[in-house]
Order: C-alpha cells, then structure tokens, then sequence
C-alpha cells in the first residue's frame, strides 16, 4: 500500500468494512461509509474547481463531518490547513490570507453566524470561492467565485483517479503549533510523514481494530489528527471525537461504551480525577493512558496509576514528547517500570533520533535536537524560520531544555524561553512546579520571571488553591534552593491554558 492518505483510506474500507469508524450522537459511520462519504465530499470540491495542491481550511471542533472533510481534501489531492476551534473570524480570516486557502470548511451551529461574518467581513480574501458547511458537508458559493458555475460532469473515475495521482511526498497537511511562545507557525508535512507519526504512535500503542478510542484532543492539533484520525484508518479502531471537554459526559461516555483509549494532555486525568462525579463509575475499560504535550506532573502519573477511589486504576500509563514539528518524538513502551514513566517521557521512537546539543554524557542538560522521517518539511512560507529550526544536518531544534539518562529516555527541563536567571543561576519554572503541586493546598502553579533590579529576574509563583503565599513560600524554601524559591505568589481562579492543556505563560507574563 501507498504511503498516502486517500491510499489507507481505501484499505481501511476493504480491511475493517462494516466496522465502527466514527461514534457520535449522530450516529455509526463504519470504515466503509466513511470511505464513501469521502468520495462523496471529494467529488464536490472537485466539481468546484479544487487544484491539486490548495489548500483547505477546517474550521470546527471535534466531529465525524470534520473527519469526512479533512479526509476528502487529501483525497481531492488538496493540503488540509486546520484551523484552531477557538479562533475567532477575523484570525481565520488571517490563516486564509495567510494559506491562500481556497475553500473553508466551517461548522455553522458550533461557531455562530457572528464568526462567519466576521470571516467574510475581514477580505478582501482573493482566493476565497467557495466556503463549506461542516454540519451538511455542502460546498456554498459566498457569491465571490467569479461567475464559475460547478462542473457538472465530473465522474467518480475523475476523483479516484485524483486520489491515485496523490504521491507520499507531497504535503498532506499543514498544521499550526499552539502559540505559546508566540505567533503560530504553519508546519508542513507529506502524507507518509503523517502516516508515519500515526502508525509509529499505533504500534507503540499496541492499537487494534477492537479500541474504542476517545478523542478529546482537538483535531486540529496533531494529537487529535494525527494521532486520532489517521490512528483510526491505520488500525480499524473506532473513534468517538468529543466537541467539546465536560468531565461528567466523558465519565460516562468511558462506561457506557466501554472505551479503551483516551489520550490526553495531563490537564485532562487532572480534571478526572478531582471530578467529584467519578465516584461509582466503572473505569476498568480503560487499558492504556497517554499524555504529554506539556509538562507531566510526576504526582499525576502516581495518581493515575493509583487503585480507584484515589487514583484512576490504569495500569498502562505512557508519557510521551511531541511537537507539531515531528510529532511523535519520544514514547515510553509499555511495560517501562514505574519510575521511568513518571519522570522521562521515553526515548526516541523508531525512524527518529535524539540528542541534546553540546551534551558529551548522560544527564548533562542542553537543548533538545530532533532528527527523522517525522521532521517537516519546513514552515509554509519562511524559509528564513525553516532555517533557523532545521539545520543542515536535518536537526530540528526544539527549543526545550531537556536530557537524556543512560537509556536515552528524554526528560524535558522546560522550554528554553521560560527558563529565567536570577543572581546568575539558570531556574527552570518547570521544576519549581512540580515541587509546589506537592505542596498541600496547591491545585495547579505556574511560575514565571519577572524583571528585578537587584537579581535581574526573580520567579513569580500563580497558585490556583487554599495555600497561603506564606504556606506556599516555606514549602518551597523546604525543598529548593534558594535561588529557585519564588518570591511573589499570586492567587488566580484558574491557569490560562490553550486547548492542548499548556498554560499561557507570555498571558501570565503581563499580568
Ligand atoms: P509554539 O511553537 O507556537 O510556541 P507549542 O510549541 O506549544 O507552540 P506544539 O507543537 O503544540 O506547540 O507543542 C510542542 C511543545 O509542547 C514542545 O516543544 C514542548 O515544549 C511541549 N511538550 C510536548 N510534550 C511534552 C512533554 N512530554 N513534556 C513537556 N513538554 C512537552
Ligand atoms: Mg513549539
């Protein structure tokens, strides 16, 4: 088989047919009738001029129709450009600018009329023709298409033969980091990078085609596409995307059908396992839990390994690194004792290499280095950032601190950007963090430096909980150094986070 979309796509019908493929309140559609309405789909932006190539924007949460569009416009032969479901229309109308988008899928009901609006308002968007309904899956002209009426003869042999002319090298998508450090980036992979990123997290993953595998992680990251959608046709399990996060729903969506997996960040075991509507609920489906993304609390991972009330009473917990950059990097394996899952986030995948720059021996830290078939392609349209993150050499460079032990399992420090020097010692926030999470009264923390005229930067605790600035302060006197120990705390409701569970530390910054 192809390494190419449109190519699993087609496997997965014949190999998984009347199979589950997608389970929403909508309904069941199995692998086979996914495939169909794909074809479906595909022959529609066809028949309104899509070129191979162009690009498409998704923009939506979770939900079976935001799978069939992805899929259909790599099956058309076009570069699925997902949008983030938090947007607003004036910054969709930025990434269609930006993209030269030439359709936009968007989810009407979800989004509101005032998005769409927004979206149209904020033109001129030249190449814009035709805008699609994510709930119909209909293509709409918004009258701005020049006249073009859709072809009418286009025939299902044109279509598959768009989908064959699909080769594993050309780009299949084009997915935007999260933001956290700053603008966006459009990072650009081919279909087998995809692919890759998916079937390596599959087998790491142990995923069959009897998984019921929970989607939480938005789709238009590549933990809910890659690692969710394209999950799904590679191995015939059957996915349940969820719109959108409500603790309750999803305690009860994991009972009544019996999920299997369900990945997420560690903000999402963290709501878990405080809900206090978990009492009662039979979890023992659940036989695998990954997260990552940011960073893991090695309290958390106790406590989800934890026997139920306390803990979550999974056996199986993975941590893993990834970025939109290259994906999956680094995985525990199953079976990796205890101590390893709780404070490394595993050592490199297979096809992808690690190391940490200027690191001549185990346990020295340093920026952390990527190389692999995973890596992107480049930054769509910056060749200047391109260069700055891939070398000549082919090593990503990630921006995170981190090292790696005797076994090569990855430990990430913090991000190179948030580490702060304060009387000259480098304090990486993300230490300070896990330490105070263990203080009692400590539901959530974030540090960051702020300016000081004395120690140049000093640390700045914001603590979500009934610990006082006093109680907060002597716990970290007991057990950092001093030069780590913040010296301001501010009480928040909750953290800034995006989406992907990361707090919004520049939001915090200005504070
Ligand atoms: P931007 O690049 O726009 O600032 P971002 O880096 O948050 O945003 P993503 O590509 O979604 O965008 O996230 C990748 C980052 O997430 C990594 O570079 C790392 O900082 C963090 N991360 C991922 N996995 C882990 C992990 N297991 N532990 C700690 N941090 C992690
Ligand atoms: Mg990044």
């Amino acid at each position: 088989m192809r390494s190419t979309i449109p190519a699993v796509l087609r496997h997965a019908a014949q190999t998984h047919g009347d199979h589950p493929a997608l389970v929403t309140d909508d309904g069941v559609l199995s692998h086979r009738a996914l495939h169909a309405r794909v074809q479906e789909v595909a022959t529609d932006l066809v028949r309104h001029g899509l070129a191979p190539g162009e690009h498409v924007v998704v923009w939506g949460p979770n939900s079976a129709q935001w799978a069939v569009a992805a899929l259909a416009v790599t099956y058309a032969g076009g570069v699925l450009v997902p949008a983030n479901s938090r947007y607003t229309g004036h910054e969709v109308a930025d990434l269609v600018q930006r993209t030269r988008a030439g359709v936009v899928w968007l989810a009407d009901g979800f989004l509101g009329r005032t998005q769409r609006a927004d979206l149209l308002d904020a033109g001129p968007l030249p190449s814009l023709r035709t805008l699609g309904d994510l709930a119909t899956l209909e293509l709409h002209s918004h009258g701005d298409d020049g006249g073009a009426a859709p072809r009418t003869d286009v025939t299902p042999a044109e279509v598959e033969a768009r989908a064959d002319a699909v080769g594993p090298d050309d780009v299949a998508d084009v997915l935007f980091t999260s933001g956290t450090t700053g603008r966006s980036k459009g990072a650009m992979s081919a279909h087998r990078q995809s692919l890759e990123a998916a079937r390596t997290w599959a087998e790491l993953g142990g995923v069959r085609q009897d998984d019921r595998y929970l989607v939480v992680n938005p789709f238009f990251h590549s933990f809910g596409y890659k690692i969710g959608i394209l999950v799904g046709l590679l191995t015939g399990a059957t996915l349940y995307p969820v719109a959108t996060f409500d603790v309750g729903e999803t305690l009860s969506l994991i009972e009544r059908e019996r999920i299997t997996l369900f990945p997420g960040a560690p903000t999402l075991y963290q709501s878990l396992l405080t809900a206090p509507e978990r009492a009662g609920r039979d979890l023992s489906s659940l036989r695998l839990a990954v997260t990552g993304a940011a960073m893991v609390p090695v309290v958390l991972i106790e406590r989800m390994r934890a026997p139920e009330p306390e803990g979550l009473g999974i056996d199986q917990v993975v941590t893993a690194f990834g970025m939109t950059e290259a994906v999956v990097v680094t995985m525990c394996r199953q079976g990796d004792d205890a101590e390893t899952v709780a404070t490394t986030c595993g050592r490199a995948v297979p096809g992808m290499e690690v190391r940490i720059d200027g690191a001549g021996t185990p346990g020295e830290e340093g920026e952390l280095l990527v190389r692999g078939g995973q890596v992107m392609l480049g930054y769509l349209d910056d060749a200047e950032a391109t260069a700055a993150a891939v070398d000549v050499e082919g090593w990503l460079h990630t921006g995170d601190v981190g090292r790696l032990d005797e076994h090569g399992n990855l430990t990430i420090t913090d991000r190179l950007k948030d580490m702060y020097i304060s009387g000259g010692f480098n304090v990486y926030p993300a230490e300070v963090e896990q330490v105070l999470l263990r203080c009692p009264g400590v539901a959530d923390v974030a540090v960051v430096g702020v300016p000081d005229e004395r120690m140049g930067e000093i640390g700045r605790a914001f603590v979500v909980g009934t610990a006082t600035e006093a109680d907060v302060l002597a716990f970290a006197r007991d057990h950092l150094a001093n030069f780590k120990v913040p010296r301001h705390v501010t009480h928040l409701e909750t953290l800034p986070r995006n989406l992907g569970g990361k707090v919004l530390k520049t939001d915090l910054r200005s504070l």
